[in-house]
């Protein structure tokens, strides 16, 4: 088992970011090590504007933001990068396993940082009735199939959700030509930022309805209509409020939750509801010398803000490390 001084889980805006400022703050020796074949994450597929604005100062898309951070972490010669590599175990004394292409590698850090992302909630966690037909999505599986893929989900889409991802979903899908009938949200109002309302759904005249729910998916073999419900302030359903929209596909964006099964094998505790880590402060897990940032720490909006958090994360680290070699 060789012994490392940092490894960082996750290549994406977080685990870059800890990586560099880890770095900066005196780390020698980091690995970072992602499952996929390419730093940045999730910012690969969102091809659309809007990041940046806030740490680069200007406007730029996620291969763009990302980009900038994985050019520095190439550059930088005590960073070790391996992708492809899946980290399956990480144990309480810090030791990981991960697959890499033809091997299963094992090693042992001083300290770890968790940047593991999100995945996305699925039709089943907001138990909505009806067949299971071919056609429904998880909205951000639909923009990788869309931007990364090149082909479509379908050709009359409704959305349940109204949170950036889905009305960013909403938008890409019109561009391509298909018809978005509707955008559907349990809210009274949209938990999207206003000026994705205004640029995804109004400029493209898509319909948004709020205090509604998808109640029903109808359709056998694939999707033909989901039943459309009005509901009250306790968001139960108005009898007599339902209507039809005929659809061949239909993209859940209700809620993204952090990955953290590494964390838990680690032995940290973690708060059931929402997947994160307990302990008083960002990037701390219960456990010494594991940290976790970026989505997988909580929930962000915006990428700017996901990397001055992570870059905390890696000078925390980098002070753990300095304190246990007795250096502080
Ligand atoms: C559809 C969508 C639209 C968005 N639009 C905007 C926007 O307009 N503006 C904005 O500022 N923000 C936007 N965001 C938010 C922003 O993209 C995220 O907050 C940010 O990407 C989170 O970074 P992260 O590094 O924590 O997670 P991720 O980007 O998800 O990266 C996590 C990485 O960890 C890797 N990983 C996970 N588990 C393992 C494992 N076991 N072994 C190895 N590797 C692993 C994953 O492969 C992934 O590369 C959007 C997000 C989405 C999903």
């Amino acid at each position: 088992m060789k012994d490392r001084e940092l490894v960082i889980v996750g290549g994406g805006p977080a685990g870059m970011a800890a990586a560099l400022a880890a770095r900066a703050a005196g780390v020698e020796d980091v690995l970072l090590l992602e499952r996929d074949q390419y730093l940045g994450g999730i910012l690969n597929q969102c091809i659309h504007p809007g990041f940046g604005l806030h740490h680069f100062k200007t406007e730029l898309t996620g291969p763009e933001y990302a980009g900038r951070f994985a050019g520095l972490v190439r550059e930088d010669p005590g960073i070790e990068v391996s992708l492809s590599s899946f980290v399956l175990k990480l144990s309480p004394e810090k030791e990981l396993s991960y697959l890499r292409p033809g091997a299963l590698e094992e090693v042992r850090a001083r300290a770890v940082i968790l940047a593991t992302g999100c995945r996305e909630r699925t039709r089943e966690m907001i138990q909505v009735a009806g067949t299971r037909p071919a056609g429904v999505y998880p909205a951000g599986l639909a923009q990788k199939m869309v931007n990364l893929e090149g082909w479509l989900p379908g050709r009359e889409a409704v959305i349940a959700g109204s949170g950036d991802i889905g009305l960013i979903m909403a938008r890409r899908l019109a561009l391509e030509g298909v018809a978005v009938k509707a955008v559907v949200e349990i809210q009274k109002t949209s938990r999207g930022l206003v000026r994705n309302v205004v640029q995804c759904l109004e400029d493209f005249n898509i319909p948004l309805y709020l205090g509604h729910r998808i109640a029903r998916i109808r359709g056998q073999g694939r999707v033909e209509r989901v039943s459309v419900v009005k509901v009250d302030d306790e968001q139960k359903d108005i009898p007599g409020s339902g209507f039809d929209l005929v659809c061949d596909t239909v993209l859940f964006s209700v809620g993204l939750i952090p990955e953290n099964e590494l964390l838990e094998m680690a032995g940290a505790e973690l708060d059931r509801a929402s997947n994160t880590p307990v302990a008083p402060d960002v990037n701390l897990t219960s456990v010494p010398g594991v940290f976790a940032c970026g989505n997988a720490c909580k929930v962000y909006d915006l990428v700017d803000w996901v990397t001055r958090d992570s870059e905390l994360a890696g000078r925390m680290a980098a002070a753990y490390l300095a304190e246990k070699a007795g250096r502080k």
